[in-house]
C-alpha cells in the first residue's frame, strides 16, 4: 500500500510515522514530480493552516493533479485543515480548495483561547477513540449521502467530528497526535475495500 502525504506545511510527519507503523509505504508530496508515478493508493491531507496550504498547492502546481485524482475517487484521509481543503463550502465564503466533500465548515470554530482540547468519542466501526482538537473547524452541515462517523458532545450540543463520503474520510480532530492508530488502520482498510469493490 503506497500512501502519498501532502507535506508542504503542517503535521505531516506524524501521519507518516503512524502509517509506517501499520506497514504502509509512505512518500511525501512536496512538488509536482512527486506525483510522476501516478495516483498513490491513498492520500493524506494533514492539519496545519488551510489558507497557507491552499496557496502552496497552487504555487507548486500540485492543485490540478491532486484535484483530478480526488475527482477520480482517490481515497483520502483529511484531518483538520485537510478537511477544510476538501470541503465544498466554507461558512465565511472564503475560497474553496478541492471542494470534493459535500460539507459546509466553519473555520476556527472553537475560539482562539479555548481553541485546543482533548476528548474521547465513539467512532463508527472502531469504538471510542481519543480526539485532539487544535483550532479545529466544525462541520456545520453534511449532505444526506455523507455518512457521519463520529460526533462529540459540547455545551452547544452534539457536533459532527468525522465523516465519510465515498472514499473520502475527513475529521475535524487530529488522530495522528494520539498514540491510537485505529483511525489510520480504518483508512487503510477503507482503501483495501475500495480497491476490491
Ligand atoms: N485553523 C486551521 C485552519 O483554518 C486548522 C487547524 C489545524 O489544522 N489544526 O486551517
Amino acid at each position: 500500500m503506497r500512501i502519498g502525504i501532502l507535506s508542504v506545511q503542517g503535521a505531516f510527519l506524524e501521519h507518516e510515522a503512524i502509517l509506517k507503523s501499520l506497514g504502509a509505504q509512505c512518500f511525501q508530496i512536496r512538488q509536482k514530480k512527486d506525483l510522476a508515478d501516478g495516483p498513490p493508493d491513498g492520500l493524506v491531507l494533514p492539519g496545519g493552516e488551510s489558507t497557507v496550504m491552499h496557496k502552496l498547492l497552487l504555487e507548486l502546481e500540485l492543485y490540478e493533479p491532486l484535484k483530478e485524482m480526488l475527482e477520480n475517487g482517490l481515497p483520502v484521509l483529511a484531518t483538520c485543515a485537510g478537511l477544510i481543503l476538501l470541503a465544498r463550502k466554507k461558512e465565511d465564503g472564503g475560497p474553496v480548495c478541492f471542494g470534493t466533500l459535500p460539507v459546509t465548515v466553519r473555520r476556527n470554530a472553537y475560539g482562539r483561547q479555548l481553541g485546543s482540547f482533548r476528548t474521547e468519542g465513539d467512532f463508527k466501526g472502531i469504538g471510542p477513540v481519543p480526539m485532539t482538537f487544535i483550532r479545529a473547524p466544525l462541520i456545520l452541515r453534511a449532505s444526506p449521502e455523507t455518512e457521519i462517523l463520529a460526533a462529540i458532545q459540547r455545551p452547544e450540543g452534539e457536533q459532527i467530528a468525522a465523516v465519510r463520503f465515498g472514499s473520502q474520510l475527513a475529521m475535524s480532530f487530529h488522530p495522528e497526535l494520539t498514540d491510537n492508530p485505529a483511525v489510520h488502520a480504518f483508512f487503510l482498510d477503507m482503501i483495501k475495500k475500495y480497491q476490491n469493490r
